[in-house]
């Protein structure tokens, strides 16, 4: 439940989900030596915006981020 938000501001559909960055949607990897690795945006996401692991709510749509879940 948001207060603000009664739909998705990018395709105005009326649902979405909860995910976490911890769960198995949002793994990233390292390497032991500290090299970059091949993890997509999904990663560059995780490092630039959100430095603490925390949930999300998706459009279930077409899955942008809405806002961020307090927990
Ligand atoms: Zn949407």
């Amino acid at each position: 439940m948001h207060r603000d938000m009664k739909e998705c501001p990018h395709c105005g559909h009326d649902t979405y989900y909860i995910t976490s960055t911890v769960s198995s949607r949002s793994q990233f990897h390292a390497r032991y030596d500290g090299e970059d690795t091949e993890n997509g945006e999904m990663y560059e996401g995780l490092i630039h915006e959100n430095h603490k692991w925390a949930k999300w709510a998706k459009c279930s749509e077409c899955g942008k981020r809405l806002f961020r879940v307090e927990v």
